[in-house]
């Protein structure tokens, strides 16, 4: 499985969460933006580091959203 996050731009609320636990694919500009790609385990726990729930999910094998 590969996945790749997605931030909701209206949803980050620049809480920095996302990019603390995983800085090489996440870096906060205006809003959080993705930058890089990670091992799954480290995408997902990035995902679900977000207060905001506003980084979705995609497996990209599928195109399936599988988080949240
Ligand atoms: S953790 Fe969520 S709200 Fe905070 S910067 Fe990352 S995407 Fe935005």
């Amino acid at each position: 499985m590969s996945l790749r996050p997605v931030v909701d731009e209206h949803e980050c609320a620049l809480h920095g969460d996302c990019a603390e636990v995983a800085p090489q694919v996440f870096r906060i500009d205006d809003v959080a933006v993705v930058i890089g790609t990670g091992p799954d385990e480290l995408i997902m726990a990035a995902a679900e580091s977000c207060p905001s729930v506003a980084i979705s999910v995609i497996d990209e094998s599928t195109g399936e959203q599988v988080y949240p």
